[in-house]
């Protein structure tokens, strides 16, 4: 057999398996393309999920008319001035967008530059079918219809149209995160999903393309080490959510996916979130171009960094300091919705003049305080006889004006009420105090290490002797925690010393927490970010109960500690320590206002 060149069409649809894999990938690469051409605004419609149609619009710099063939030429491109691919700053530079794309659908561009005529192409699966002017402003307009429709081995392989849908809103949101100073419009079968303005901050551009609130519930981020910068946007740990799906990474502006984001969110986030519960974050990274290869895949974001281990070290920091920075700072005000559930004769707070029981949300709220009369009355009487102190006497005159104000009573043994100069403040003591105890266990571990109490006999623990295992494995790093413990035969462990901070301790089950803990941190874990959780444990494990009567001494004392430590606003879990109601909420709740 002869050897032959492939015929040019074939090499394209070769090249459009990699480009060009799904309608979101074909998209992406339109809208790369008006980034690249300088467009202040582009505007993006799909209909049927992007595989009946794509139309990518822009007011870039445009094509000239006798170079618009050249563009669906293979590796013909505009953006290798000096041919240094380290040194490429534009999205795209191989010049196998537009032909691959072409070579699989119906495609027809217009373009105009500033000096030229607008001019229009038709190309139907490869070959180009039409050419003619068309009347336009400066720009480019770029529709794919059909995609794949003549390849059906490549057709069967696109899922339904929602699912590609969110793929195409997935790499649009990706896109227009990148790029606050590019206006944004983004549309699906006929609806608007966003319209973003040019010009955007990077805090309104995050949130406009994740939750808006995230505006209220964030902490800038702004790191350099050595020649890397990071910066970004991550949500407060209370403001978590059931996926992972608005963490975002982007590479000297380009949008990448890495696992190494993720893992090095869980570890940042490690001790404030529980497991199944997922932080906001957009982060930028900007490095030298020979510490990155962003070269590794034509079209599927995937980065290969020269050091990943520091990178890593770099987002982990970053966030810690961040997030340390932005300290013990609320949770969150109480929420409207949470207002709503403050019920007052006659209506809900916000709804007005609402009857009691015509709004249906309000009727079944209503319906619930009814259910449980007794319990309610019960947790009022409780209103803090404060061990018999006169509980309107501050212990510290100063501590009205803390930011937590002075404890004025508990309720349900539960919860601290306290009196700042600006409102009522909640204070859920359980969570409060665990998140007190872990921060002091993080401290002391950090330092000198955490003191510990020595057990006269030591404590034999049986377990199984996988469980064991893994405890000899981190007892050198439990011991930092003061908690010291030998293997003890094949199936059992011997605690010599506890964590002096915790008191008397139940071994038993603080060795079985911690095996469980090892256990279900094995994999994406470092041994260290392990033991964070496990400090974690000891700390949910042994913290004041909620169900104590406190003293107001007590009382007092976790609120100034409160606001003496770092991420004091929220447990171990990533729920709130305290809520504020400000003086002007209450008004509300009394209809003064
Ligand atoms: P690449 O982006 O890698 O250069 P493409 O196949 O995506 O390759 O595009 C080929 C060329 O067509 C680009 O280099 C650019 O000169 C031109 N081009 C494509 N889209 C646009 C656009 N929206 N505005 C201006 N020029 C464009
Ligand atoms: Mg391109």
């Amino acid at each position: 057999m002869s050897i032959r060149r492939l015929p040019e069409n074939l090499v394209n649809r070769i090249a459009a398996g990699e480009v060009v894999e799904r309608p979101a990938s074909a998209m992406k690469e339109l809208v790369e393309n008006a980034i690249d051409a300088g467009a202040r605004r582009i505007h993006i419609r799909l209909s049927g999920g992007g595989i009946d149609a794509i139309l990518v619009e822009d007011d870039g710099c445009g094509i000239a008319r006798d170079e618009i063939a050249l563009a669906f030429e293979r590796h013909a491109t505009s953006k290798l001035p000096d041919a240094a691919i380290e040194a490429v700053t534009t999205l795209g530079f191989r010049g196998e967008a537009l032909p691959s794309i072409a070579s699989v659908a119906q495609l027809t561009l217009e373009s105009r530059t500033a000096a030229g005529d607008g001019w229009a192409v038709h190309i139907d699966n490869g070959r180009m079918a039409t050419a003619q002017p068309v009347a336009m402003t400066q720009g480019t307009r770029v529709a794919v219809n059909a995609l794949f429709e003549k390849i059906p081995a490549r057709r069967k392989f696109l899922r339904s149209p929602r699912a590609e849908y969110a793929a195409c809103l997935d790499a649009a949101r990706r896109l227009a995160m990148a790029r606050g100073d590019i206006g944004f419009v983004f549309e699906h079968d006929g609806r608007s999903i966003f319209n973003l303005p040019a010009g955007q901050d990077r805090l309104h551009r995050v949130a406009a393309l994740t939750d808006r609130a995230l505006a209220d519930n964030s902490v800038a981020i702004e790191i350099m080490r050595g020649t890397m910068r990071l910066s970004g946007v991550a949500g407060l740990p209370t403001f978590h959510r059931g996926m992972a799906d608005h963490q975002y990474l982007f590479v000297n502006g380009r949008p990448v996916k890495d696992k190494l984001l993720s893992g090095a969110v869980r570890g940042a986030y490690a001790d404030m979130l529980s497991r199944d519960r997922h932080a906001v974050v957009a982060l930028f990274l900007d490095l030298p171009g020979d510490e990155v290869d962003v070269n590794v895949h034509p079209a599927k974001a995937e980065v290969r960094f020269r050091d990943p281990q520091f990178v890593r070290g770099l987002i982990v920091g970053g966030l810690r300091a961040a997030l340390d920075a932005g300290g013990n700072r609320a949770a969150q005000p109480a929420s409207a919705a949470a207002m709503a559930l403050w019920k007052i004769e006659g209506g809900q707070i916000e709804g007005g003049q609402v009857p009691p029981f015509a709004a249906t949300g309000g009727y079944a709220r209503t319906a619930n305080f009814f259910a449980a009369p007794q319990r309610r009355f019960d947790q009022f009487n409780a209103l803090a006889p404060l061990a018999g102190q006169a509980v309107s006497a501050p212990t510290d005159a100063g501590a009205l004006d803390a930011p937590l104000g002075i404890a004025r009573g508990q309720i349900g043994a539960t919860y601290i009420i306290a009196e700042a100069t600006d409102g009522l403040v909640l204070v859920d003591q359980h969570a409060a105090h665990e998140r007190l105890v872990l921060e002091r266990l993080r401290r002391d571990a950090s330092g000198s290490g955490v003191a510990a109490q020595q057990l006269l006999l030591g404590d034999v623990v049986e377990m199984e002797e996988v469980a064991c295992d893994r405890l000899e494995d981190a007892a050198r790093d439990l011991a930092v925690f003061g908690l010291e413990i030998e293997r003890f035969g094949p199936a059992a462990m011997l605690v010599r010393a506890t964590p002096a901070p915790l008191g008397h301790v139940d071994c038993a089950r603080l060795l079985r927490d911690i095996a469980d803990d090892l256990a279900a941190h094995d994999a994406p874990l470092s041994l260290p970010e392990r033991i964070e959780h496990v400090a974690a444990t000891f700390a949910c494990h042994h913290s004041v109960r909620a169900g104590r009567v406190l003293s107001a001494a007590e009382m007092n004392a976790l609120l100034r500690e409160m606001e003496a430590t770092p991420h004091s606003g929220q447990c171990n879990h990533g729920r709130p320590t305290w809520v504020k109601l400000d003086f002007a909420d209450i008004e509300k709740l009394f209809a003064r206002r």
